[in-house]
């Protein structure tokens, strides 16, 4: 949910059966958005989502629903994505509106005065990095902050927004009687009464203590005054947050007893829809920036990255590592070294040996994040590396490589990385078995490398809407525990079966080599150690 509103539905098989969108921008032009948002002109980074735009979308994707002839009573459970960060805040006295909510009325005339502020703050803000620094200090810096909630201070994350909103529109604040996620907010629609956050999309909010899953005392208080009574309760991914309200059940004809299953944030969905499920489970997205989901059993929160509660069991943490420089990166160098073309830059690195000979590329084209680093190249190269050992070696810096050692050096030198970060947040190597997505999955040679890099075999999927699938996914497994009594393992829903569902990815890469992968842990050190000198000296 950014620039659509998306309807996946499942039959009991875990099939797609149906799905609709509506796409904000062009199905309702009157907001005037750019992409769902609206961009502050004074460029001030502040960045937001008209609220009302997203009831309006929810009413008029029911109605395309309800061309499709849809039959809403055979539904037995719903949840649903939301983008993660962004939220909605309602006026005093709002509860008894969605409480009674007229079914022969639509949704946008019986919800427009019920929000203290019209505008929501979304993932994509940046304008409240006073607020971060607040908070940050108030609780003993970014690093204890991380400790406790799994994030050190951002923009974007909930908290400080809220802190900018209570700092800079005192009277809005002081107006609302409950904050929502976004997440939260559609699930409110849907049982007549405000839904508490789960606790997987609460960690995106800089207010949950991460190990306790629930509410931070000392972070609350260094937000804002009075907050927690207007957060509500936490809950897990899986509860039901209630039945669906009469409103939909008189005007749609769902079941009475259809189930409103906690909604969640984008991240966790997508964690859920690409059947992510146990400890040492890992997802690679190699988009135009690429992010790795990971199941871990610890939480080991560190300054860069995130930790939240693993959205599809009671216990673990899912780990998220997004990096800016990815498919624009590796395109950048097949421009320059492989005349624009993927299968040229796959017969360099097919050409080129595993290891490089000890050559160690970084390649920042955009301001990196993980590591935080500028925009820059970094050459290295490990004199008479063979791979069995580290002692006594050197390196040195070089200003450019060949063409070929150049495609090899962004890939290997990517994935070292990568696989580096994911141990330090307590993921193992090598992974359970790793997912891949994305546009650069399509690659067999990119693939080969992360085989041989991670020693994992490699499944892809090509899944464009893991989050509406995977929100799809929870509502049954919200349902399964339910119907037991108690929670079931989410991989209970699929087992044997998965194959045969809209699910199923494809093995495309087998683990490579265990000694070459023993190379790779050097050389992953080696790395790090440039990377963690290379931060000290040009990192903010
Ligand atoms: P987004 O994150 O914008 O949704 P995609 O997941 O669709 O992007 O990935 C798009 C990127 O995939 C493009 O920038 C392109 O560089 C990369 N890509 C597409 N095909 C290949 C390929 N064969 N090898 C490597 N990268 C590829």
């Amino acid at each position: 949910m950014f620039r659509s509103l998306k309807a996946t539905i499942l039959d009991s098989n875990l099939n797609i059966v149906n799905s609709e969108v509506v796409h904000f921008d062009s199905e309702l032009p009157h907001y005037k958005t750019k992409d769902g948002v609206y961009r502050d002109p004074s460029n001030n980074g502040r960045i937001v989502s008209p609220t009302l735009m997203w009831v309006e979308a929810f009413d008029l994707l029911l109605e395309k629903l309800t061309k499709l002839k849809l039959d809403f009573g055979r539904i037995a459970a719903v949840s649903g994505s939301g983008q993660q960060h962004g939220s909605v805040y309602w006026k005093k006295g709002s509860s008894v509106k969605l409480a009674s909510l007229d079914s022969k009325k639509q949704l946008l005339e019986q919800l427009n005065d019920v929000f203290s502020t019209n505008e929501s703050p979304i993932w994509m803000d940046c304008s409240t990095t006073s607020q971060c620094k607040e908070i940050e200090k108030a609780v003993g810096g970014a690093l204890e902050l991380a400790r406790l909630t799994g994030s050190r201070a951002y923009e974007r994350f909930t908290g400080p927004q809220i802190r900018k909103i209570f700092e800079t529109k005192p009277d809005v604040y002081r107006e609302t009687e409950r904050i929502s996620l976004v997440s939260s907010f559609m699930a409110s629609i849907l049982i007549g009464a405000y839904a508490s956050i789960d606790e997987t999309d609460g960690a995106g909010m800089n207010l949950m203590d991460i190990r306790e899953r629930s509410w931070s005392k000392i972070v609350l208080e260094a937000t804002a005054p009075g907050l927690e009574e207007k957060l509500g309760k936490l809950v897990p991914a899986h509860a039901v947050a209630g039945p669906i309200a009469f409103y939909f059940v008189n005007r749609f004809n769902f079941n009475k007893d259809c189930l409103v299953v906690q909604w969640s944030g984008d991240n966790p969905n997508s964690l859920a829809g690409l059947t992510l499920n146990t400890p040492g489970d890992l997802a690679i997205s190699l988009g135009t920036s690429d992010t790795v989901f990971g199941i871990a059993s610890e939480p080991h929160p560190r300054l860069e990255g995130h930790v939240f509660p693993n959205p599809v069991n009671t216990k673990g943490y899912m780990v998220m590592l997004v990096y800016k420089n990815g498919s624009l990166t590796r395109e950048d160098v097949r421009n320059r070294c492989a005349e624009q073309s993927w299968d040229t830059f796959n017969n360099l690195l097919e050409k080129t040996p595993p290891l490089n000979g000890g050559k160690l590329g970084f390649y920042y084209k955009e301001h990196e994040i993980l590591p935080p680093l500028p925009v820059g190249f970094h050459r290295f190269v490990l004199e008479n590396f063979t791979g069995d050992s580290l002692d006594g070696l050197k390196e040195h810096e070089v200003g450019e490589f060949d063409g070929p050692s150049e495609v090899r050096a962004v890939i290997e030198g990517h994935f070292l990385s990568m696989r580096a970060h994911a141990e330090r947040f307590g993921m193992p190597t090598p992974p359970k078995r790793i997912i891949a997505t994305g546009g650069a999955s399509a690659n067999p040679s990119i693939l080969k490398s992360v085989a041989s890099i991670f020693g994992s075999d490699v499944y892809t999927v090509q899944r464009p809407d893991s989050a509406s699938l995977g929100a799809a996914l929870r509502a049954a497994h919200g349902w399964v525990c339910h119907s037991k009594g108690c929670f079931v393992p989410f991989s209970c829903m699929y087992e044997n079966k998965l194959e045969k569902t809209s699910l199923s990815s494809k093995l495309s890469m087998p683990a490579g080599d265990p000694q070459l992968l023993s190379n790779y842990t050097l050389l992953m050190k080696k790395r790090i150690e440039i990377e963690d000198r290379l931060v000290q000296k040009l990192g903010r």
